[in-house]
């Protein structure tokens, strides 16, 4: 029988977990504060952001929003990103990607104050996590080996094969497996787009990781008998439906479920473990700039 992880579940006992943590920091009179930046009309990042407050309301973090029409400056946003990290009661700040093409996201990244960059997307903390002393984990990788973690799956010494190589997902998540520390000790190959016979490197990894944004890219066909396969795409497919769309992964979760020993769903696997990690981060970075030891 293969089992699949339920991401919802997972994602419910890490956010419990941050509640004590979010007590302790109010016993110290420490609200953790976190500010989403959105500068675009896309509804897809709309609803990432309304879902990323949500998270913080039944946490009891204070958001704080901040909305830019798509037209504005690339100053206006770097005007808004300075006044943030100057602000006392915000610990964490996330600008919602993409940006319009007329501002420099990676000048975005750079100007989050480090210590408040909790998608560890600032080159301060990859440095950190490429060293092997992650101060923010990004947060979809991050969830990725709480999910491994929780469904017993033990990565030393096991073959990984990541589909994607970008700068949010594949390569942290490669960096993250290569770690000497629980979690990591995996032999780690990264495919993309140029990979020659993607098909020949995924049949032969105990876990698959499918992060390329290209739906059910990944079938049945190229999943080793008794691997691991975990689903991070999000992709929408027209469908003549009312909504006129459905999610849908970058595997092909019915033929996948034959040969797969574990897999995650799509919607329902990697998503929420994203949040949950976002708001972990959130926490980790309030007790470090306010100076209060919490067990996470
Ligand atoms: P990017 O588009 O930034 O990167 C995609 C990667 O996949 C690239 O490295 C690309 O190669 C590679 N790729 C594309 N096509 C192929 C192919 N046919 N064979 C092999 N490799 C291929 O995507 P992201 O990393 O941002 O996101 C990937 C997916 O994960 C998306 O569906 C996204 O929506 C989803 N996602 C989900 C999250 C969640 O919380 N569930 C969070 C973040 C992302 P190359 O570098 O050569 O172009």
């Amino acid at each position: 029988m293969t089992h699949v992880i339920d991401g919802n579940a997972v994602a419910d006992r890490i956010t419990d977990g941050l509640e004590a943590c979010v007590e302790t920091l109010e016993a110290e009179q420490v609200t953790p504060g976190l500010a989403t930046v959105l500068m675009s009309d896309d509804p897809a990042s709309e609803t990432y952001i309304s879902m990323k407050q949500q998270g913080c309301a039944d946490l009891g973090i204070e958001s704080i929003h901040r909305e830019l029409d798509p037209s504005a400056s690339a100053d206006d946003l770097f005007e808004i990103v300075a006044a943030l990290n100057d602000d006392p009661d915000v610990h964490g700040i996330l600008v919602q990607m993409p940006v319009p093409d007329h501002v420099d996201s990676t000048r975005v990244l750079r100007t989050i104050d480090p210590l408040k960059d909790v998608d560890g997307f600032h080159p301060e903390n990859v440095g950190r996590l490429v060293a092997g002393d992650p101060r923010y984990k990004p947060c979809t990788p991050h969830g990725i080996q709480k999910l491994l973690e929780a469904a017993d799956v033990d990565t030393e010494g096991t073959d990984a094969v990541i589909v994607g190589r970008s700068d949010i997902v594949g390569k942290p998540m490669a960096n993250l497996l290569i770690q000497k520390a629980p979690g990591g000790n995996a032999t780690v190959t990264v495919c993309h787009s140029r990979t020659e016979d993607l098909a020949a490197k995924t049949r032969e990894a105990d876990i698959v990781i499918a992060a390329a944004g290209v739906p059910e890219l990944v079938d049945g066909s190229m999943i080793g008998d008794g691997a691991v396969v975990i689903d991070v795409g999000v992709n929408r497919v027209e469908v003549d439906t009312e909504k006129g769309y459905e999610l849908v992964g970058d595997v092909e979760f019915e033929s996948a479920m034959e040969n797969a020993r574990t897999i995650t769903p799509v919607p329902g696997g990697v998503g929420p473990m994203t949040i949950a990690m976002l708001l972990y981060n959130t926490v980790k970075a309030t007790a470090i700039q306010e100076d209060v030891s919490v067990d996470l």
